[in-house]
């Protein structure tokens, strides 16, 4: 077998002669983002037309998709008004008679005749008797009884995709096997070239499910050996050590002038890997901890340690608002510790930039908060020691590698308040430890959550204004910046304006969203947290990060567009001080009220996410659309945990004894690597 040509099926499209493929067609493949034979023959049909059985015409149901098998009765050819052409043949198959109908096809009456044995695959619509509109025909069930499905788009229908797929199963002689032969035999796998040729033209439907099970084994596999061999790239770092004095005094000095006592899984968590730190390992742990649980102090904690130990230290935030909170809740601490910290975003002028950067790079600046900013290839930093994440799960994964790579040594420590099952946890962070925070400070009040139907307004807002009244404060959270004809939901601009010159006329307004400039965003958030703004509108940038303890009301508009964690993530801005607080879940609709009402019932964080985990798809929770995992076709990590145990298991065994193949290697890059490096 040639090599390059292995490579090349990773490679552009237009290198291979694929009968049944056009120019027309290769631009449609392109738009579905097809653009490698790869990519073509791992684009798996989304269902099957199952021709093996046929559905009774008197048993269809209305809207189904089905296939039916029958005799033609009649045909008829007829005009419309307007000249078009309709063809009509009337099927039966021994129950009962289907209308089936076809627009601008007269042609089809040299092919659909009378007393024809004929099998139509649609939607079947009841009318005085069923119809079917525009079926997919055919004469003999015996050559592919199990029609593919695929995705399509403009210039590109089902029959000419499939043509495509016949033609470019030629190649896939040329796939190299990279399932680990042990693992191929323990298992009974079935090959790749069969497999390919089995998902999309199935002799029967045993054949179609080994082929299915192969590729989910697949995809198990690669994703184990993918996050294993990180985790070994990272401990061979460990040749890399330094030497650290062990210098405790930033630390002391700091924590004995907090207002508060850490609690013990604070201490906890900050022991462990001080601990770590201190014998000269490599930090690689996610610290997961509910909302308000103090995960910025642990933080602080850590990189002062850094500090104090000759290293520079970065935190780096999904969002502006967060990055400039945490800048501004340490600024003063650091200059009374007499250390330089600054904040390093997109919206600086390149003046600012360049003074931050140039102080990052002579070692001036010892602690850096920053965006995203932080990633690009200009930050250099001088002797870079410990990276913090914060709200990691709006990271990718390539976004912690880039980081980690810019330090001298690559201590890196991720932060989230969304509790991840441990199963997942082992898939998708399996390259990470993970610190539990399992504690809430002391005295943190409950936060009263109603979900409030859109007749209930005014009776809320009225309470509103009672504590207004009394000097506390008020989030209202919305789904969109600005209104949108698109979307039906509330728009923050729109909610500003409104209140302002209706409902709360008397009331001192904010209004907070990502695209206002950051001199702004900057300015409503001292004003908030002055009590000089009684009322902030945003978006949900204010779902992290922000604190005032002051504000004591969330009415968040149109909670149905929201996941629960994020609901419960921004209620986490409240419920912060010693007052009682209060969440309003407006909701417009009845449909979401049940899953909305989980959020009245109970705080706890985990129980949360894990009633998220059974309405969405974990790629989308996790933040991981980077990660490579949410291009699972065949496995749902959540409900497999089984299989991918298993699959783990497997993967560690095999490393234990051999080197993966080059090929393996090759296609952890082409499928996983690249794909991220670029994003
Ligand atoms: P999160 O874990 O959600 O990031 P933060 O770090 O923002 O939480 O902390 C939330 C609030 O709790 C902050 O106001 C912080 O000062 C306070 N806090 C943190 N740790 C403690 C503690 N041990 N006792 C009392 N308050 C604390
Ligand atoms: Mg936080």
């Amino acid at each position: 077998m040639n090599i390059d040509l292995y490579k090349q099926l990773f490679c552009d499209i237009d290198n291979f002669k694929i009968k049944g493929l056009g120019p027309k067609g290769l631009v449609a493949l392109k738009t579905l983002g097809i653009d490698s034979a790869f990519k073509l023959l791992y684009d798996f049909p989304r269902y099957y037309e199952d021709r093996t059985n046929f559905k009774k015409i008197d048993e269809l149901i209305d809207g189904e998709v089905a296939t039916v098998k029958g005799k033609v009765l009649r045909v008829q050819l007829l005009a419309t008004k307007n000249y078009k052409k309709i063809f009509k043949a009337y099927i039966f198959d021994g129950t009962s008679v289907l209308e089936s109908v076809w627009f601008q096809m007269p042609y089809l009456r040299n092919s659909i005749k009378k007393d024809m044995e004929i099998i139509l695959t649609g939607k079947a619509t009841r009318e005085a008797r069923f119809k079917m509109v525009n079926p997919e025909y055919s004469f003999s069930v015996s050559e592919f009884p199990i029609l593919p499905v695929y995705s399509l788009c403009k210039g590109l229908n089902q029959t000419a995709r499939r043509k495509i797929s016949k033609g470019a199963l030629e190649f896939a002689k040329f796939f190299k096997e990279i399932i680990p032969i042990n693992i191929m035999n323990k298992y009974k796998i079935i090959s790749r070239e069969e497999a390919l040729k089995e998902i999309h033209f199935p002799t029967n439907n045993a054949m179609l499910e080994k082929a299915k099970r192969r590729f989910a084994i697949e995809e198990l596999l690669l994703l184990q050996f993918l996050i294993l061999r990180r985790k070994i790239n990272l401990s061979n770092i460990k040749g890399k050590s330094y030497d650290l004095e062990d210098n405790r005094d930033l630390v002391k000095n700091y924590l004995n002038r907090l207002p508060f006592k850490l609690t013990s899984a604070q201490k906890r968590v900050i022991t462990e890997i001080h601990r770590e730190i201190s014998q000269g390992k490599i930090v690689n742990r996610l610290i997961q901890g509910d909302v308000g649980c103090g995960k910025s102090v642990v933080a602080f904690v850590l990189m002062l340690y850094m500090v104090s130990n000759k290293f520079q230290a970065a935190l780096m935030a999904p969002t502006e608002v967060l990055a400039e909170q945490h800048f501004l809740n340490i600024k003063d601490e650091c200059e009374k510790l007499k250390i330089n910290v600054g904040i390093l975003t997109g919206s600086q002028t390149k003046k600012e930039k360049e003074k931050i950067l140039s102080s990052l790079s002579n070692g001036e600046i010892d602690i850096i908060i920053g965006t995203h900013a932080l990633i690009y290839d200009k930050v250099i930093f001088k002797n870079l020691g410990l990276i913090i994440i914060d709200e990691q799960h709006k990271f990718g994964v390539n976004q912690r590698k880039v980081l980690r790579d810019k330090g001298i040594i690559s201590n890196l420590i991720a932060m989230s308040a969304t509790p991840i099952p441990r199963s997942l946890a082992l898939t998708i962070y399996g390259d990470l430890d993970i610190s539990i925070i399992d504690e809430l400070p002391p005295g943190r009040k409950e936060v009263e959550t109603k979900v409030i139907s859109l007749s209930n307004l005014q009776k809320m807002f009225d309470k509103v204004k009672v504590s207004l009244d009394k000097g506390e404060q008020c989030y209202i959270v919305t789904p969109l910046i600005e209104d949108s004809e698109k979307i039906e939901a509330s728009s923050a601009e729109t909610i500003y304006s409104d209140l302002k010159e209706h409902t709360f006329q008397n009331y001192k307004l904010g209004l907070l969203h990502g695209r206002i400039s950051s001199q702004e965003k900057e300015s409503v958030i001292s004003k908030f947290n002055n009590n000089e703004i009684q009322i902030l509108v945003s978006t949900t940038v204010i779902e992290v990060g922000v604190n005032v303890p002051n504000a004591t009301t969330m009415i968040i508009f149109n909670a149905d567009r929201f996941g629960l964690s994020q609901l419960h993530q921004l209620r986490g801005r409240i419920g912060r001080g010693s007052k009682k607080s209060y969440c309003y879940l407006i909701n417009p609709s009845s449909r979401e009220s049940r899953r909305l009402s989980i959020l009245e019932k109970t705080q706890d964080g985990f129980a949360i996410a894990e009633e998220d985990l059974k309405i969405r798809n974990a790629g989308e929770i996790l933040g991981t659309k980077q990660s490579g995992v949410s291009d699972l076709y065949f496995v749902d990590l959540l409900k497999d945990v089984k299989a991918v145990k298993l699959a783990r298991d497997e993967a560690i065994a095999f490393l234990s004894k051999e080197c993966l193949s080059s090929e393996l290697e090759f296609e952890l890059f082409k499928r996983f690597e690249e794909k991220s490096a670029m994003n």
